[in-house]
């Protein structure tokens, strides 16, 4: 190894992180950061307003407990933790998790979100965690499924703070239907396109059971309005939701 080889080794393992740039701004990333540069983390649009009791979305009107899509479809959701407010840097950071091969920035803002569920007490209750699954289709395009890793980070902020931590269990709900891209469409229509997307195998294994349920995103709710109405239908007790981001009301 000549010199300026060994000089570039030594900063890719000592000042900057190896093919690093943060995923929001596209600086490169130093050594000391983690998978944000330290401004993009400092500005997360962590959500600080009161949130849907329901389903964990911002809400801005006041003396409401619930946001208007779950008051007026009454969504299935026993109760709901969202982490961000989905918008600028928010959107950049899921979907560098979905489309950039960053599966552990996942892990690593599921791992926040853990350590703020951990202070509810309905997490004490939950018997499983549940993904909402790709379709074997997408998963093999991907590689990894997003809200799986964050509820693997999620897994590891409960332990961190001493909490329970209930289970993954990724072999229960199954995508059975791949449906198209849902951007830009209406509630209706999607609601229209997920009905009977989804099954359940192995009924015995959810009787009676707390679910909490994982998504990366929260827009109108019908993804896991569908995916909680196959859980409870099939026999589990409740569905709680956890969703990375969330559009405000
Ligand atoms: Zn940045
Ligand atoms: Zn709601």
């Amino acid at each position: 190894m000549n010199l300026k080889q060994a000089l570039l080794t030594f900063l890719e393992n000592n000042l900057f992180l190896k093919n690093g740039t943060c995923p929001i701004c596209g600086k490169v990333l130093f050594a000391t950061d983690r998978f944000l540069c330290h401004q993009c983390e400092d500005d997360l649009p962590i959500i600080s307003t009161p949130t849907c009791v329901q389903c964990g979305r911002p809400i801005f009107r006041a003396n409401r407990e619930v946001c208007s899509p779950c008051a007026k479809l009454n969504l299935p959701f026993a109760v709901g933790y969202t982490h961000l407010n989905y918008e600028d840097s928010g959107k950049k950071l899921v979907h560098a998790i979905k489309f950039k091969d960053r599966p552990h920035l996942g892990i690593w803002v599921g791992t926040q979100m853990g350590e703020a569920i951990a202070k509810y007490q309905w997490i004490n209750h939950v018997d499983l965690i549940i993904p909402v699954p790709l379709h074997p289709h997408r998963l093999e395009e991907r590689g990894y499924n997003q809200s799986e890793k964050i509820a693997e980070g999620i897994q590891q902020g409960l332990s961190q703070k001493h909490s329970r931590v209930p289970a993954i269990v990724t072999d229960i709900l199954i995508r059975s239907r791949d449906t198209p891209h849902q951007i830009g469409q209406g509630r209706e229509e999607r609601l229209c396109n997920l009905t009977g997307a989804f099954n359940v195998e192995t009924i015995e294994y959810i009787q009676n059971k707390t679910v909490l349920l994982v998504d990366d995103v929260l827009t109108t709710g019908a993804t896991l309005a569908e995916t909680s109405a196959t859980l409870l239908e099939a026999g589990a007790a409740q569905v709680c939701i956890a969703t990375l981001c969330a559009v405000a009301e």
